[in-house]
């Protein structure tokens, strides 16, 4: 059985096709779990091909988006996307790469631009998924001053904008705000936080919920 299988897309701004390597089902292992709930993968880090990018103009969207990110553009977002893509010194970076060798410095230059562009798009659900996905790279790369910076970061936005998402994201932030505090050290605001989720909410299969009462019950 092959890893990676070829698949293609369009690029929603400069209408250019291209390819890019997605990970097989069959080779999505995952070990274990972070505290919150970031996979631990085993032979492939399937996060590294979430990500795609145009190599043309480096319009950079999430993989799962791809057959409807084109219903969040119009002309006037596009414009700004442009302007922004336009002004990335995409020299200095590394060159676009969607094959299933790419380098870790790419995601990460792929998560900057991705971050940026949904907020363009006005999608701070996604901002918020996507910084998370940044605080895991740097995890994994054991810088937690960048990883905090960036979880301090996604937790404002969180703050301004929760009240705006769906209930899936909205469980899904609050954890995260808790978990931010958590790991801020802010123990009393995480503790009130995974407390109003789990007053409110009721469903044992919802693996945040779930990650929540886990650690709440670390904060007694
Ligand atoms: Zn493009």
């Amino acid at each position: 059985m092959k890893d990676f299988i070829r698949d293609f897309a369009v690029c929603p701004v400069c209408q250019k096709e291209f390819s890019f390597d997605k990970v097989a089902s069959t080779s999505i292992k995952i070990s274990s779990y972070d505290l919150d709930l970031k996979p631990e993968y085993r032979d492939i880090n399937v996060s590294l091909y979430s990500l795609i990018t145009c190599p043309n103009c480096y319009f950079t969207f999430q993989e799962k988006d791809k057959d409807y990110i084109y219903e969040y553009l119009n002309s006037l977002n596009t414009e700004e996307v442009k302007l922004f893509l336009n002004k990335i010194d995409k020299k200095s970076l590394p060159e676009a790469d969607n094959s299933s060798s790419k380098s870790h410095e790419f995601y990460a230059t792929q998560l900057m631009i991705a971050a940026n562009i949904y907020a363009i798009l006005g999608l701070p659900s996604e901002v918020v998924k996507i910084l998370i996905k940044f605080a895991w790279y740097y995890r994994e790369q054991n810088e937690e001053e960048k990883e905090l910076g960036i979880l301090y970061y996604c937790g404002k936005i969180i703050e301004k904008n929760y009240q705006t998402f769906s209930e899936e994201d909205y469980i899904f932030s609050l954890f995260y705000l808790g978990y931010i505090n958590y790991r801020l050290n802010n123990k009393k605001e995480a503790a009130n936080l995974f407390d109003y989720l789990l007053k409110n909410y009721n469903n044992p299969t919802n693996p945040y919920l779930k990650a929540a009462k886990f650690l709440r019950g670390e904060l007694k």
